[in-house]
C-alpha cells in the first residue's frame, strides 16, 4: 500500500489533498503516515479518523489537549509543536504533500525528501528560501519534487518529453487578483476583507492577499528561477483574468505550448499524486465556446511593485529569497493587522532588503537550513521594525 502523509492538511491545498485521497480509496487504498494542522483540531481529528493516519500533529502545543479528545479510542497518535511536524515528516512515506503556509514549511520539506519519499511541494517559501539546498537534499537522497502550484505544475507538464535544451522561456500567467480594475490611485486605501476576495481560486487568506498585490506572483517567478533552473530573463508574467491558461513554454522553433485547465487546484494536485500517470480526475472540464474569450495583458509595475522586487531577488541571488520571503510574510502579517496601508506592503519589503544588504553577506547563498532560518529570524524582526515606523508616520 502506497504510505502517504499530508503537512497541512487542514488548509485549502491540504483539504483538497485529502478529497482527491478520501476519493481514490481513502484507507483502503493508502496507508497515511502523518496529517498535520494548525488550530483546526476538529478537522485534523476527522481526517485521522478516516485515514486510520499513525499520527496527527497540531503546530500548537496548547492545541495538544483538544487533539487527544477529539482522537480519543481511535488509535491515532496526537502530538503537537513545530518539531514535532518535522519529527513526522522523518517517518518514511512514499507520498508527502507539503502544503503548510509561509516558512514554517520548510523544515518539514527537507525532513520528508530525507526518506526519498516524492513530495509534492505546494509550500512555495521553501524554494524561495533555500530551493538550492532543497533541490541539493532531493539530489542526495533520490528523491523526486513535484511542483503543484498551478503554474509550475503547467510548465511540468508542458515540459514533458520535450528537449530541456530546446526551451527558450516560460510565461506565467496571473489573475491580477481582487483589486485588478481599481484605479491605481485607490490600492493604497484597500481593506484587508476587499484584498482577500479572489475573482477565481478559493485559497486560504494569505495567499489570496499576495494574488492582489501580487508577491504570490513574485514567489512564483523565483520559485520557476530555482526549480527550472531557469534565467530571469526567461521567465515572463502576463495577466489572465479569466485563469484558464496556467503557464506557457516557448521553444526555440517559436512554438508554444500552453496548459489550460479549469481554476481548481485539485488538478495540480492529482497530477503529483499519480505522476508519472494521468487518471481521472473530479475536476470541471472545459468548455472553450461558453468561455468565449481568453484575454492578456501585460502587468503594470507601477500598481504591482513586487513583480520588480522579485527581479532585484534573482539577481541579487544568495540570501536573497530568504529575505524576501520573510520580509513578505511579515508584510502581510502587519498589513492584516491593519499597521500599514496595502501598497505600503512593497515599501516595507525593499527597506527590509535593502537594510540587510548592510547587516549580512546577502550574495553568499545559504549553506544550511540553519543558516536559513537565522536569516529568516532576522528578516522578521528588521522588517517588524520597519512596519513599525511605518504605522507610526501613517
Ligand atoms: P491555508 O492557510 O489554507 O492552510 C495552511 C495550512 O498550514 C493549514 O493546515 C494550517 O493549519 C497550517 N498552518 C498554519 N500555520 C502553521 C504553522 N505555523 N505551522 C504548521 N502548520 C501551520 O494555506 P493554503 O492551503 O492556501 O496554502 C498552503 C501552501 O500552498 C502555501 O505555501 C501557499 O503559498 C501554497 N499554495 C496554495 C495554493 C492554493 O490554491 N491555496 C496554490 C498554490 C500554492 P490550520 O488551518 O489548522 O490552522
Amino acid at each position: 500500500m502506497r504510505r502517504i502523509s499530508i503537512f497541512g492538511a487542514t488548509g485549502s491545498i491540504g483539504q483538497s489533498s485529502y478529497d482527491l485521497i478520501a476519493r481514490a480509496g481513502g484507507a483502503e487504498a493508502f496507508e497515511t503516515v502523518a496529517l498535520t494542522g494548525g488550530r483546526n483540531v476538529a478537522l485534523l481529528a476527522q481526517m485521522a479518523r478516516q485515514l486510520r493516519a499513525k499520527v496527527a500533529v497540531t503546530a500548537h502545543e496548547d492545541c495538544l489537549g483538544d487533539l487527544r479528545e477529539a482522537l480519543a479510542g481511535s488509535g491515532v497518535e496526537a502530538a503537537a509543536g513545530q518539531a514535532a511536524i518535522t519529527d513526522a515528516a522523518r517517518r518514511p512515506a512514499d507520498w508527502v504533500m507539503s502544503a503548510i503556509v509561509g516558512n514554517a514549511g520548510l523544515a518539514p520539506s527537507f525532513a520528508a525528501l530525507g526518506s526519498g519519499a516524492i513530495l509534492a511541494l505546494a509550500n512555495k517559501e521553501s524554494l524561495v528560501s533555500a530551493g538550492k539546498l532543497l533541490l541539493a537534499r532531493a539530489g542526495a537522497a533520490g528523491a523526486t519534487i513535484l511542483p503543484v502550484d498551478s503554474e509550475h505544475s503547467a510548465i511540468f507538464q508542458a515540459l514533458h518529453g520535450e528537449d530541456r535544451s530546446a526551451l527558450e522561456r516560460v510565461i506565467i500567467t496571473a489573475s491580477g487578483g481582487a483589486l485588478r480594475d481599481w484605479p491605481l490611485e485607490k490600492l493604497a486605501t484597500a481593506t484587508v476583507a476587499e484584498a482577500s476576495k479572489h475573482p477565481n481560486w478559493a485559497m486560504g487568506q494569505r495567499i489570496t492577499i499576495d494574488s492582489a498585490s501580487m508577491f504570490n506572483k513574485a514567489m512564483e517567478v523565483i520559485e520557476a528561477h530555482e526549480f527550472f533552473a531557469l534565467t530571469p530573463d526567461q521567465i515572463e508574467v502576463v495577466i489572465h483574468p479569466q485563469s484558464i491558461v496556467h503557464a506557457l513554454v516557448g521553444f526555440n522553433d517559436g512554438a508554444v505550448m500552453a496548459h489550460l485547465g479549469a481554476p481548481d487546484m485539485r488538478h495540480a494536485i492529482g497530477y503529483a499524486l499519480n505522476w508519472p500517470a494521468r487518471k481521472t480526475l473530479p475536476v470541471a472540464r472545459l468548455d472553450l465556446a461558453a468561455l468565449g474569450g481568453l484575454t492578456f495583458s501585460a502587468p503594470d509595475l507601477a500598481r504591482f511593485p513586487a513583480l520588480r522586487l522579485c527581479r532585484e531577488v534573482m539577481a541579487t541571488g544568495g540570501a536573497a529569497g530568504a529575505i524576501f520571503t520573510a520580509a513578505k510574510e511579515t508584510a502581510l502579517d502587519a498589513f492584516i493587522a491593519g499597521q500599514i496601508g496595502f501598497m505600503d506592503m512593497a515599501g516595507v519589503v525593499e527597506s527590509t532588503l535593502s537594510r540587510l544588504t548592510s547587516e549580512i553577506a546577502i550574495t553568499d547563498v545559504p549553506s544550511a537550513l540553519e543558516q536559513v532560518l537565522q536569516i529568516d529570524h532576522l528578516t522578521r524582526v528588521r522588517t517588524a521594525e520597519l512596519a513599525a515606523q511605518m504605522a507610526q508616520r501613517r
